[in-house]
């Protein structure tokens, strides 16, 4: 197909018969953050291009794919780029899903398909749709604005609780913890404070408190016929609830590891469309796992299988967009652990502070670091990671420890 038109030839169709070679695709991302820069670094191993439609200049994922300026909120700048690529895809949920719709619609090939976009990017949208299909959740309510609302919100929920935006959450920001009914109102405001007034009375809804004892992830692939594969369960440790440790496998009983598979399987296999989905879980005192939230796309609980998984998440996700056989999830190594590289003070002295770590690092057997190359340090900006692999998991903690400068860890 002449590249002047919305392209219609199916990758689908074709990847039943042989796998589509590699230089005859190019994948479009929406957005070109460090998580399009390496999905581009493990495309361009593959020999697949990819093309990324970010604002900054130059964004993060331009060292190893073609950049397009534009939002990926821009209805106009989407419908531009489809034209420009054979399968699309994202790098955030934040995008404008009426436009991949639109153009899904005109026959672009989108995965996951809008749809699936749009649900997860609602975040009550989401728990929703997971409800109907018994994934265990925490409870959960929607919250308007007025007083009968808001108690019986609190009357069905209970103190503490979680006050959520339902759209542009991330890294905490969207979530407020409310400890009482004052506190309750003070909440509404301040996440509403931004909205217009037609999105307020439909912009927050709210979470029972999780009294959880552990934190863990789960990637999650999903193929073009629907196949799924499901990665090692991980542990994660959040700053201001930013991920900001992880260790894998999660130092948990097998069966509730087995468990935390089952819960992520379970949800990403009853949305529609390809790719790579990173699940947030809470794990109960009593063994349970509660689904906490899904991200359509690679996810940073899932760096970690760069260095120590057969198939990393940007491969996966490349060969699940493309239609190919999916990867093996493995480990490759008795046990890994992640260091995320947050700002922790801006410009020179931040991206000191970054530095040392890295440079502490360098010394260390099996040690990864990432830099994302980004313009400017910020406090609690995402600068880079470091991936630790191990002989054993305390052998991935115990390095982690290290370049922390942490005492040795005795808990694993
Ligand atoms: P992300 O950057 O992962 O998208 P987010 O802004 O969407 O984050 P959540 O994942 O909803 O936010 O919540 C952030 C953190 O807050 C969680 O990782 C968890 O530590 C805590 N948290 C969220 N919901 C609850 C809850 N219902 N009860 C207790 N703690 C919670
Ligand atoms: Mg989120
Ligand atoms: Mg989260």
């Amino acid at each position: 197909t002449a590249r002047g038109g919305v392209k219609r030839t199916a990758l689908a169709e074709r990847a039943g018969e042989s796998c589509v070679l590699p230089r005859e695709a190019t994948i479009g991302v929406l957005g070109g953050g460090q998580l399009g820069r390496m999905f581009a670094l493990a495309a361009a191993r593959l020999g697949v291009k990819v093309l990324v439609l970010d604002p900054t200049d130059p964004a993060p994922a331009a060292v190893a794919a073609g950049q397009v300026k534009g939002s990926f909120r821009d209805e106009d700048a989407i419908l531009e780029f489809a034209k420009k690529v054979d399968v699309l895809t994202v790098e955030i949920e934040h995008i404008n899903t009426e436009a991949l719709q639109k153009v899904a619609e005109a026959g672009a090939d989108v995965q996951p398909t809008p749809r699936t976009l749009r649900i997860i990017q609602d975040k009550y949208a989401q728990k929703e749709h997971l409800r109907e299909f018994g994934v265990p959740l925490p409870p959960y309510m929607r919250v308007g604005l007025s007083e009968e609302s808001m108690k019986e919100v609190a009357d069905t929920l209970g103190y503490p609780m979680m006050l959520k935006s339902r759209y542009l959450a991330y890294d905490g920001r969207g979530n407020y913890v409310v400890e009482d009914e004052e506190d309750f109102a003070a909440g509404v405001k301040a996440l509403t404070e931004n909205l217009d007034e037609d999105q307020k009375e439909n912009g927050l809804y709210a979470e029972g408190w999780v009294p959880f004892v552990k934190e863990l992830a789960v990637m999650v692939a999903r193929g073009r016929e629907g196949e799924v594969v499901t990665y090692p369960v991980v542990e994660t440790h959040h700053k201001d609830s930013i991920l900001s440790e992880l260790e894998c496998p999660a130092n948990i009983p097998e069966e509730t590891q087995k468990r935390a598979r089952e819960v992520a399987r379970l949800a990403v296999s009853k949305f529609e469309g390809a790719g790579v989905f990173g699940v947030e879980l809470f794990l109960l005192q009593d063994g349970r796992v509660l689904l906490n939230e899904i991200a359509p796309r690679p996810h940073n609980s899932g760096h970690y299988t760069i260095e120590a998984c057969v198939t990393s998440q940007y491969e996966q996700h490349v060969r699940a967009v493309l239609g190919w056989p999916l990867g093996d999830t493995s480990l490759t190594c008795g046990g890994s652990s992640m260091i995320n590289i947050l700002g922790e003070a801006s410009g020179e002295e931040g991206a000191e502070i970054a530095n040392n770590l890295i440079g502490r690092s360098l010394p260390v057997p099996g040690a990864y670091p990432h830099w994302y190359g980004k313009e400017g340090v910020k406090p609690g900006r995402k600068i880079g990671h470091i991936t630790i692999t191990g002989t054993s998991l305390l052998d991935a903690v115990s390095k982690k420890d290290r370049i922390l400068g942490r005492k040795p860890s005795s808990e694993v």
